[in-house]
């Protein structure tokens, strides 16, 4: 709601919704004062957010009015990758675009790939037009797997939807299981529910390779190796067979395929377990004597399940193990119980509306083909071929920067590097992936458009409206694909759609679209204990520990417990493991170029174990080069028991022209995938450290 303000009727407030890659969707409160915004701040009426935003987003006003905003379309003048372009107007850069994308899918359609990610959450300004014009194109599709699909496929697998625990139940548990989350840095919202019931008693535990900031703050950290949280899920499963800490009534009722799962648990005893993830077998027990207790006492036991834990080869698989803990002991029974990773399959989103995928029948393509956009470094230099298809000729990116954030980064910037390939970037600013396009197009930022929001960390929609005027000559993507659309001739009515009237189609009668422009939020009507009763919307109806879905497609039925491609002690040239969290101030490569945020930030930093340092005569400071066969990272050394020994921690993702040597942290990961979901394993990565020469 827009309200100008009695005593300075210039100023008014504007609400809006935080587009960015976090799981809190804050509602945001604009303060505009002569068409400028001059504050953003935490929405006090929405619950969730309670008036609180990070430190990111409290300083949006400097990143919409950065200096180095890009404000009018730009055309490359020099090689790729030097970043050498000149202004052109809108009509020019257009107008080539139209003809080059015609051109292309003259030939083949496909040849064309759009490449996009949570840029922005936002559902219109994220896939509706854009969709529509790709599919009515009959472009290539992408997989967008770069984040969350490994867990969004176990969790699908094991309780049939990415649904779970409403989150502001957490302030009631009694014990918390806080797995490959640094909540305290992203998921700030959800660590404040942490905090109250830690106020009342509760017990926190962190399970995270790393030392977080939030491990400091819980009662327990269980620092497992990368890749083993599987074999914990499985000890913990021992520990509760053996003692009988199991809900022997819901198990009956409402699991599948728990013979196999006891039967599989029992090979699991903790010693074996506290080997294989390289913990004490006491962190093994007391953390199933904790969670005995509990159950003894029938209190709630939750877990808040992050993406960090599924991005290693059975990151997949470690989900649904986890996933299978909650409907052992009957957690789902208390509303304060359970398992949350991600609740944004509880939104109606209308995205056959947005999207449009019927479009793909004009196209003439039937059934394009499909791209992970997570091995994109391969992908740009593949030729044609018969199983592959047409050589990717033309790429649009929007919402992305994949030149610094997807792995391996050597064959990322070779595939765009590609003379051959015409690069289209829609952004804010010129980040690495800008210096390789052919055009950069302006892009509005959230403070500029409308756009409607789902969460995957609470269940509310929210409403974005514009607060200012689009700055410069940017536009909204939407506006940019509508204007591509006309020069293409497409004349489907759809890509007439206003913006306000997207977000209307979004959900359409599903959410009352009058509640949200009022208050910028609108609460779904969930069951506060969604599994109590059992109903998970499985094939099965029940929480599915073996799945005759994954079974049938050649996988596992039951959790596996899958070694990482690249598992610690394999390697005698590259011995430590390497995970890269985000920076606290940086949100994936977003923010990167706040000044105000990397000064806070100071240098890229890989956090090492002081043995593993010693070893290499490595001090705090130090410059060091971190490598091995698909690359070498620079970075300043933090001399830390942030670090476990064996584990490095990197950082990320700097945008590499910011870094050291023009480098960041995916120099050295690698584009494997996990065993479910087709993602990266960015945390499956094995290096060695040395003083940069
Ligand atoms: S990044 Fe997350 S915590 Fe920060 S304002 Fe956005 S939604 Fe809120």
């Amino acid at each position: 709601m827009t309200s100008p303000s009695p005593a300075q009727p210039d100023v008014s407030t504007v609400l809006g919704a935080c587009p960015h890659d976090c799981p809190d969707t804050c509602s945001l409160v604009t303060t505009v004062q002569g068409g400028v915004a001059v504050k953003v701040q935490g929405n006090p009426q929405h619950s969730h957010t309670a008036g609180v935003l990070c430190t990111k987003v409290s300083r949006y006003t400097e990143r919409t009015y950065h200096p180095e905003r890009v404000l009018q379309p730009l055309k490359r003048v020099g090689p790729k990758g030097s970043g050498q372009f000149e202004p052109v107007s809108w009509d020019e850069a257009l107008d080539d675009i139209a003809q080059r994308l015609q051109a292309i899918a003259n030939h083949d359609p496909q040849a064309v790939l759009p490449y996009s990610y949570a840029g922005t959450m936002g559902l219109v300004q994220g896939e509706s037009m854009s969709a529509r014009f790709f599919h009515r194109l009959g472009a290539s599709l992408l997989d967008r797997t770069i984040c969350a699909s490994a867990g969004a496929a176990a969790l699908e697998a094991t309780l049939g939807a990415k649904t779970g625990m409403r989150v502001e139940q957490f302030a009631h548990s009694r014990l918390i299981l806080i797995w490959g989350s640094n909540s305290v840095g992203s998921n700030l919202h959800f660590w404040r529910y942490a905090q109250e019931a830690k106020r009342h008693g509760a017990k926190l535990v962190c399970i995270d390779p790393r030392r977080s900031e939030t491990a400091d703050k819980c009662h327990d950290h269980i620092a497992l190796l990368p890749g083993t949280d599987a074999a914990l899920a499985y000890g913990l499963m021992h520990q509760l067979i053996q003692h009988n800490w199991l809900d022997h009534a819901y198990i009956a009722q409402h699991t599948l395929g728990w013979a196999q799962l006891r039967e599989r648990a029992l090979d699991w005893p903790p010693e074996r377990v506290a080997a294989y993830c390289g913990i004490a077998v006491e962190q093994v027990i007391g953390l199933a004597q904790d969670m005995g207790r509990c159950f003894e006492q029938q209190e709630p036991i939750a877990i808040r399940l992050n993406y960090g834990m599924q991005r290693t080869h059975g990151g997949g698989n470690a989900v649904r193990a986890v996933a299978c803990l909650p409907a052992l002991l009957g957690s789902w029974r208390h509303p304060a119980g359970g398992l949350l990773l991600s609740a944004s399959g509880a939104f109606p989103v209308q995205r056959q509306v947005l999207q449009r995928p019927d479009l793909l029948a004009h196209s003439g393509v039937a059934q394009p083909r499909t791209i992970n956009m997570s091995t994109i470094g391969n992908d740009l230099l593949r030729p044609a071929s018969a199983e592959f298809g047409p050589r990717i000729q033309a790429l649009v990116v929007y919402n992305s920067n994949p030149v610094a954030v997807a792995p391996d980064s050597r064959q990322v910037v070779a595939g765009f590097s590609r003379d051959d390939l015409f690069t289209v970037v829609l952004e804010h600013f010129q980040t690495d992936t800008a210096d390789y396009a052919d055009y950069v197009l302006p892009a509005t930022t959230q403070l500029e458009h409308w756009d409607v929001h789902a969460s995957y960390g609470h269940t509310d929609a929210l409403l974005n409206r514009p607060a200012v005027a689009p700055l410069g000559q940017s536009k909204s993507n939407t506006q940019i694909f509508r204007e591509l659309a006309q020069r293409m001739g497409f004349v489907d009515p759809c890509f007439q759609d206003g913006d306000e009237t997207l977000c209307r189609q979004a959900y359409g009668d599903a959410v009352d679209f009058q509640t949200l422009l009022q208050h910028g939020y609108a609460r779904l009507t969930l069951p506060e204990a969604p599994f109590a009763q059992g109903g998970f919307p499985t094939p099965s109806g029940k929480c599915e520990f073996y799945s005759e879905r994954l079974a049938a497609q050649g996988q596992d039925g039951l959790p596996a417990v899958l070694p990482n491609h690249e598992a610690v002690d394999s390697s005698a040239a590259y011995p430590l493991a390497m995970i890269s969290p985000p920076a606290r101030n940086f949100l994936n490569s977003t923010f990167v170029n706040v000044k105000s945020l990397r000064d806070a930030e100071g240098e890229p930093l890989l956090e090492i174990h002081p043995q593993d340092a010693q070893t290499r005569a490595i001090q705090s400071g130090d410059w060091v080069c971190v490598f091995n066969d698909r690359g070498r990272y620079h970075c300043k050394a933090q001399v830390s028991e942030r670090a476990r020994p064996g584990v490095v921690n990197g950082l990320g993702v700097w945008w590499r022209k910011l870094g050291a040597r023009g480098t960041n942290v995916n120099e050295v990961t690698s584009q494997r995938l996990t065993d479910l979901g087709r993602a990266p394993t960015f945390y499956d990565c094995l290096v060695q450290v040395a003083l940069a020469d």
